[in-house]
């Protein structure tokens, strides 16, 4: 395992990116979603870098296997929230091929909020399949498997408090 982003700088890229929301959203009441598991720890962070009265919400959408990307979408635990109407900032551990998040946002606009926006703490463009641009990024990587902060391998390492990138030695 190599050392790629440390806790330190995670809490930087939440000030920023909490500033830059503040700013966004001034006057308004964002749901603040976190997509479970992986961004649980982004988007403990996050909120608290964020200076609105915001609400949080939690939805589980599709899993992933090992290294590769199913690309299926299924509702594993749906938002308690109706978000109609509503300003809705879905938060995301990383981007990689785009699938998840392209299809969530399919299956959230189809409940009409008034504005959908998205978060992702990392960014891997160079692996897209479809066409996906987060609205606010911490961090842009390379092609590299990553664990730590919220981010698993089969379900370990998700207690790490710095970012590593994953080889087998
Ligand atoms: P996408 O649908 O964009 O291909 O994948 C999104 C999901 O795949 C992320 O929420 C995350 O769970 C998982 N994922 C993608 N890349 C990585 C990675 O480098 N490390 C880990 N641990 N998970 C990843």
């Amino acid at each position: 395992m190599r050392l790629l982003i440390t806790h330190e700088e995670i809490v930087d890229i939440c000030k920023r990116l909490g500033f830059e929301i503040t700013q966004n959203y001034k006057g308004k009441t964002p749901l603040v979603v976190c997509v479970l598991k992986g961004a649980c720890p982004f988007h403990s962070e996050l909120i608290k870098h964020i200076d609105l009265d915001l609400e949080v919400d939690y939805i589980q959408v599709s899993s992933y296997l090992g290294t590769e990307s199913t690309g299926v979408i299924n509702f594993k635990k749906d938002l308690e929230f109706d978000i109609a109407g509503r300003d809705i900032i879905i938060v995301e551990d990383i981007v990689d091929s785009g699938l998840t998040l392209s299809k969530l946002k399919l299956e959230l606009q189809k409940r009409k909020p008034s504005s959908l926006k998205f978060v992702s703490l990392l960014d891997k463009p160079s692996k897209r399949k479809v066409e996906f641009k987060p609205d606010y990024v911490g961090k842009t990587i390379d092609d590299l498997f990553v664990i730590g902060f919220g981010l698993d391998l089969d379900e370990k390492y998700r207690n790490l408090k710095d970012i590593y990138v994953f080889n087998q030695d």
